[in-house]
């Protein structure tokens, strides 16, 4: 099974077609003549469709060639929606940036195949199937520490008191409560809201079934886009679609 994550047109009738497929991972391919109708992928070949794949790895300069691609997943409820589809395109582009070429992360492909079906159905909460996506990417690139402690004096953050100033810092892959807010100059101020999302996915990555209300979800996942921005050195293109401009 392969999704496709991103696209780029190559002349007036081919693509280059970038696809994360389950057994071994990003795979770039040039689909030749693939804009025509009648072409053996039906036309061109649409950013979030998945199915069956089949390309060469004999390459094009850098490319593999796309031999035959049949979606099998339409992502007709996705699409509808601006906000669960900004939410997709958002997870996409993650992929493509954190996963590198050729590299299998089935475990990743199941993350992201769960995640776009959840997110296509109509009553799925569209904030907090992308922060618990976020969580589990971190999570699956070795991005996530400890979260439930400050990272300099070891204080859960349980015991920080709730109207003092609690900080994640991306370079420290931690939190810092205020006594250690020096720690780092890099550093992300966290709300209430935040540290509540931020249990919540804890507990739910545990296997505990947990609510997490929308303004949580949302808190959490400006700091989990944060986090990403800072280990890439760029915010990604999609990144303020998904996040609400504060009021
Ligand atoms: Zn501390």
């Amino acid at each position: 099974m392969a999704i496709c994550i991103r696209t780029t047109d190559y002349s007036e009738t081919s693509q280059v077609v970038h696809f994360f497929t389950r057994r071994g991972g990003a795979v770039n391919l040039i689909a030749k003549g693939a804009k025509r109708p009648k072409s053996s992928t039906g036309g061109a070949i649409d950013l979030l469709a998945e199915g069956e794949l089949v390309f060469s790895t004999k390459t094009s300069g850098s490319l593999g060639i796309l031999m035959e691609f049949s979606e099998t997943i339409s992502r007709a409820g996705l699409r509808r929606d601006t906000a669960r589809l900004n939410g997709a395109l958002y997870m996409i582009e993650l992929v493509g940036e954190m996963l590198p070429p050729s590299d299998p992360h089935p475990d990743a492909f199941d993350l992201l195949h769960n995640a776009l079906a959840r997110l296509g159905q109509g009553d799925a909460p569209a904030q907090a199937v992308l922060a618990y996506f976020q969580w589990r990417l971190l999570r699956h690139v070795g991005l996530l520490g400890g979260l439930d402690h400050c990272t300099g004096c070891g204080m859960p953050i349980a015991e920080m008191p709730a109207n003092s100033n609690v900080y994640f810092s991306s370079t420290l892959g931690g939190i810092l409560c205020e006594g250690c807010d020096e720690a780092s100059a890099e550093k992300f101020l966290l709300k209430p809201q935040a540290r509540a999302g931020l249990a919540a996915l804890a507990t739910a990555e545990a296997g505990q079934k947990t609510p997490l209300p929308e303004p949580q979800a949302s808190q959490a996942n400006k700091l989990l886009a944060y986090h990403f921005a800072q280990q890439l050195g760029k915010t990604l293109r999609m990144t303020r679609h998904i996040i609400k401009a504060e009021k």
